[in-house]
């Protein structure tokens, strides 16, 4: 596959199943992701706000029907203390996620939201909340929120059904996502890799809708199974075909902002840098608070410490290094004026 060029449905059908790794794909990705972001790899200080959640989503620890979840929201005194701590260690970029806490009322998360952009000057803030409405996308945005991820986790309707119950659909998922890119977010989407009843023409129509929507960043792990969900007994998700559609992500998306997700690494460490030299040019370092980091179970085995942990940067940037880039901690935004060879 090569840069600039829009591969038909079968030819990307094709790559997707491949099963061997492919160098000369990494490589041309690494090149256009060189042209475009030279070796700066992005780091964002991540905090997990809330594992309170009101939906049900089949795939993920924090649903509300898994009763064997540990629940904990912070205050915003005590985020507001982990982003001087993040500050402190040079993070210009703080990432808001969790699940769909219902106590996080809008005026709660404008509050906090704009508490940081005033205490924390330069600061960009990630949201990553869920579903809401436009008027309360509206309103974070006006508090000073500047980027928004929302993965679309999959683009085919009947997919989106068997990971998701009735009460959630894939037109009001795809709403919120065109909702925040006419507010002005530099707006983030994904799906997960290999999650269960995934097939090929699905992560095809994943492709497609991307280029439809053209975010700014674009986030994909492998589903990785949790004990106490109704997915428990599938299999895990491929970290290989992973690293290969960050590649085919990045030679489709030359300008976006692509993260060695925490997923990857969390099926094997190896992962993460395979990923970067693959075209990914983000890594989130984890600041939630070590008292209720392990509280935020997505999947089994959760990497909470070692390079996942914003308290480890030397040895981040160390690995950085030994592989070819640089950490950069500017808040990193898209850079769009560059070739954008998303065709369509
Ligand atoms: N609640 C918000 C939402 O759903 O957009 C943000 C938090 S949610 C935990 C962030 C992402 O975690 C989801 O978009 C989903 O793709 C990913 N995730 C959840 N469960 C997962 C699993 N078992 N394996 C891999 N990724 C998972
Ligand atoms: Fe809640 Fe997000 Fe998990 Fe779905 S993926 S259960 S919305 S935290």
């Amino acid at each position: 596959m090569a840069a600039g060029v829009n591969p038909s449905d079968s030819s990307l059908a094709a790559i997707i199943s491949s099963s061997e790794y492919d160098g000369e794909l990494s490589r041309c990705a690494d090149r256009v992701r060189r042209e475009n972001y030279s070796d700066e790899v992005y780091l964002r200080g991540l905090i997990e706000v809330s594992s309170y959640c009101k939906n049900n989503c089949y795939y993920c620890g924090l649903r509300a029907g898994n009763a064997n979840a540990l629940r904990y929201r912070l205050s915003k005194d005590e985020i507001l203390a982990v982003c001087e701590e993040g500050y402190g260690l040079g993070f210009r970029t703080f990432v808001l996620q969790g699940g769909e806490d219902p106590s996080f009322t809008d005026s709660f998360i404008c509050d906090v939201v704009s508490s940081i952009k005033s205490s924390f000057p330069g600061c960009a803030v990630t949201l990553s909340l869920g579903e809401k409405d436009y008027s309360s996308y509206k309103s974070y945005r006006d508090a000073g929120a500047d980027r928004y991820l929302l993965r679309h986790e999959t683009a085919d309707q009947k997919h989106y059904s068997m990971l998701h119950p009735e009460s959630m659909s894939l037109s009001r998922r795809k709403e919120c996502l065109f909702a925040l890119k006419e507010l002005g977010y530099q707006v983030g989407s994904g799906f997960m890799v290999g999650s269960p009843y995934q097939s090929v023409e699905n992560i095809v129509s994943d492709i497609r809708f991307l280029q439809e929507l053209s975010p700014d960043m674009i986030g994909i792990g492998p589903f990785v199974h949790h004990w106490s969900t109704p997915f428990r007994d599938f299999e895990n998700g491929s970290a290989e075909l992973t690293v290969r559609l960050v590649a085919v992500l990045r030679l489709l998306f030359p300008y976006s902002l692509i993260p060695a997700t925490t997923s990857l690494a969390t099926i094997a460490e190896e992962n993460r840098k395979k990923a970067l030299l693959s075209g990914a040019n983000v890594i989130m370092p984890n600041l939630t608070p070590l008292k209720v980091r392990k509280k935020y179970e997505l999947y089994d085995r959760k990497l909470s410490s070692s390079l996942e942990s914003a308290q480890a940067l030397d040895g981040i940037r160390r690995m950085l290094e030994e592989i070819g880039y640089r950490a950069v901690q500017s808040r990193g935004d898209v850079k769009r004026q560059t070739t954008n060879n998303n065709l369509i």
